[in-house]
């Protein structure tokens, strides 16, 4: 290598290192090298190597994404057994999971037992809209009361609500487990007022509709929180057993006897 091309070598980098390109950065002498070989012309090289940016930078968001979505755990449609839960619409999910819900401002509740899916499909609807490029928040309800709750005490409600106002998607998990106290109630009920017609929210829940009021408490709260929630909303079944439970079970006939 001659001195002006270790020159301009360190040169390069450093503008790309300034200019943020950390991709072109780690790779422009290996694509020089190859794109010498190949008797490539310089727009074709420069192609090349902004085609390697894009990609990873595209990579390096939909991480960023998926991160700030704080998905309980790592959840693909792959990994769902619809044999195992033949109550699910599997043609619903796969419909769903192209996210055309998403733009259209669509809501998704998903009603079934303990154990027979909710938040796998839930995570899995989720991560997929991360991976198209759109902003994801995952809550377990508890979880998103107590948080709206002390930003309540903190003041900083208002921060909090416009940063949840961000999201395209807000992913409310376990609705009906704990019932909520009455200004729990009330700050979820504004959560769900905010994103009616402006974002998409996924709702899992054990509760039957006529059921809601034991978690909102008042019937007033709970109705208008049903109508804005199911105005556009598609509405996923998990009946059947326990996935959890008949893993179990498999587990233990699998044991050798002692
Ligand atoms: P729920 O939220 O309805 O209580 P989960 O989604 O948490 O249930 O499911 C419990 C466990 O069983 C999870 O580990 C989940 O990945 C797994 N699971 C549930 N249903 C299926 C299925 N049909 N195929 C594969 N794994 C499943
Ligand atoms: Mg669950």
């Amino acid at each position: 290598m001659t001195k002006t091309e270790t020159k301009s070598t360190v040169l390069v980098k450093h503008h790309l290192k300034q200019l943020k390109l950390p991709t072109m950065h780690g790779e422009c002498e290996k694509v020089a090298a190859r794109s010498a070989q190949e008797n490539l012309d310089h727009l074709a090289f420069l192609l090349a190597l902004c085609e390697l940016e894009l990609v990873d930078r595209e990579r390096r968001a939909a991480d960023r994404r998926l991160k700030a979505a704080r998905f309980p755990a790592h959840k693909t449609l792959d990994e769902f057994d619809f044999a195992a839960q033949p109550s699910v619409n599997k043609p619903l999910v796969l419909e769903l999971i192209n996210g055309e819900y998403l733009s259209k401002r669509e809501n998704l509740i998903v009603v079934g037992a303990s154990g027979t899916g909710k938040t796998h499909l839930a995570t899995a609807l989720g991560m997929a809209a991360c991976l198209s490029g759109k902003k994801v928040r995952f809550f377990r309800v508890t979880e998103l009361i107590t948080t709206l709750i002390e930003s309540r005490d903190e003041k900083s409600l208002l921060r909090m609500r416009s940063q949840l106002a961000k999201q395209d998607l807000l992913i409310l998990d376990e609705l009906g487990y704990v019932p909520a106290s009455k200004v729990g109630a009330e700050l979820l009920f504004d959560i769900i007022a905010t994103a009616y017609e402006r974002q998409s929210l996924i709702v899992t829940t054990n509760l039957p509709f006529e059921n809601w009021t034991e978690v909102l408490g008042s019937e007033r709260l709970t109705g208008a929180a049903l109508d804005r929630l199911t105005h556009r909303c598609h509405i996923l079944e998990t009946t059947g057993e326990s996935y959890r439970l008949k893993d179990a079970q498999k587990r233990r006939r699998r044991k050798p006897q002692e």
